[in-house]
């Protein structure tokens, strides 16, 4: 059995975090890849050091000094050093820092040196060896990833060190320059190396003990969710639950690798597994897995009587693609459809959109309607289930909201309600108790 775990920024904060790591990797010898983000928040009013690393860049982009902010990061390194007793020359390499710095080092490179600091501070304490992203995460010319590249120099490295610690979040492009990858990229740094050395498991280390069914923000304590499928993963990560993004947990999805999200300060806990496919006839018998949602969506309702439906709404739908407007969905009437969009992402241009529908389609009416919120309730036990939808939207209903838009996506993987933005927190609350249990 081998497991890629990944930990990250907040479970590698400082000494008595890097303490738990080692006590999580030396409790199962089966895990043997670590991958590390760069030390995060240690409490509310602590820095990330990667924010910090970026608050450097601007200095120095606007001429001014970013010593103070240098010295902050070196003394957070310096501090996990000698509480932990190791020997990592702090001094030498922020000394080396300082000179790159001076010649121009680009941005992605200091960025870098949170993840890469703190994976070797790591490799030391748990008496592994260092394996530097740079040498084994590629980027093409184009700035993709190229995967198959990057596979084979993590995989020859395993090959050869049998265990490793390996910082996230950056890799190299063929010229040699560092580069990195988007915010959070660590995750992805993980699952690509789950995926290159065939793990049996990824194992992703955080500060939740799992993926929570619903916003803690909006439903109180609501309950872990203890399994669930990659399909479900990614409507809700699609519909706005702070979980992990989809291209980060690619790799491991196409290898068949089962993802775990755990909880670095408690350990115990089972945390989320998710898979591509669940024994149905084990575990929970919960019709839904996870309620999520997002605010700011408008509804364009065109209206014409005996139109020729197909032929408006293709129109339509030309006509928001070229102003980058994407259609979250779309909702036929006899004479009528209804187009929801990203507020945001209309913007200005909503006064041209109507005006090249009212050219283009030539309908009776026109109708917008700002201030929509879309929840979705997701799960793969609703689907082809009679009655779920019905259920659904009577608890909504009795509480007095009305529901604008309906969707169900054809693999009935999740039913999508639009609601007035000020029904948003009632709709989620009116599903999580109806249906969570
Ligand atoms: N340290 C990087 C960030 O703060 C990457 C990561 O944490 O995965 O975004």
């Amino acid at each position: 059995m081998l497991k890629a775990v990944k930990f990250g920024g907040s479970s590698v904060a400082g000494a008595g975090q890097f303490q738990k790591v080692r006590e999580i990797v030396q409790s199962d010898p089966d895990r043997r890849i670590i991958v590390v983000s760069a030390a995060g928040k240690r409490d509310g009013k602590d820095h990330k050091i990667t924010d910090l690393l970026y608050l450097c860049n601007a200095h120095r982009t606007y001429g001014v000094s970013c010593e103070e902010i240098l010295q902050e990061i070196e003394e957070r390194f310096r501090q996990i050093r000698d509480e932990l007793g190791l020997s990592f020359d702090i001094r030498g390499e922020f000394a080396l820092l300082r000179e790159k710095l001076n010649k121009g080092m680009n941005v992605d490179e200091l960025v870098s040196r949170g993840e890469y600091f703190t994976a070797r501070l790591m490799a030391e304490y748990l008496g592994l060896p260092f394996v530097d992203a740079a040498d084994c995460v590629s980027f093409g010319m184009d700035g993709q990833l190229d995967r198959e590249k990057t596979y084979q120099a993590i995989a020859a490295a395993y090959a050869e060190h049998g265990a490793m610690v390996l910082p996230g979040f950056y890799g190299r492009i063929p010229t040699g320059r560092i580069r990195l990858m988007p915010r959070g990229g660590g995750d992805i740094t993980g699952a690509l190396a789950a995926a290159a050395v065939g793990a049996d498991v990824y194992e992703n280390w955080t500060d939740v003990s799992g993926i929570l069914m619903a916003d803690p923000r909006i439903v109180k304590d609501p309950k872990p969710i203890r399994e669930m499928t990659y399909g479900e993963l990614r409507e809700l990560a699609f519909m706005g639950a702070s979980v992990l993004q989809e291209d980060s947990i690619l790799p491991v999805r196409e290898k068949g690798i089962p993802l775990n999200i755990r909880n670095t300060n408690e350990p115990e806990a089972p945390g989320t597994m998710i898979r591509e496919r669940i024994d149905e006839t084990q575990g929970e018998d919960r019709f839904i897995t996870g309620i999520a949602g997002r605010r700011g969506f408008t509804i364009l309702t065109v209206m014409k009587h005996n139109m020729e439906q197909s032929v408006s709404l293709s129109r339509a739908l030309t006509i928001l693609d070229q102003y980058h407007a994407k259609v979250e969905h779309i909702t036929l009437g006899l004479d009528s459809f209804a187009l929801v969009v990203s507020t945001a992402a209309l913007g200005d241009a909503v006064f041209e959109v109507i005006a090249d529908i009212k050219k283009n389609c030539r309908p009776d009416d026109v109708d917008i309607k700002d201030g929509i919120a879309l929840v979705a309730s997701v799960g793969r036990k609703m689907t082809f289930r009679p009655g779920v939808s019905g259920r659904l939207f009577k608890a909504i209903g009795e509480a007095g909201v009305n529901i604008r838009t309906i969707a169900q996506g054809a693999d009935e993987l999740a039913i999508v309600i639009g609601v007035e933005e000020e029904d948003y927190e009632t709709a989620i609350r009116i599903m999580y108790e109806g249906f969570a249990g």
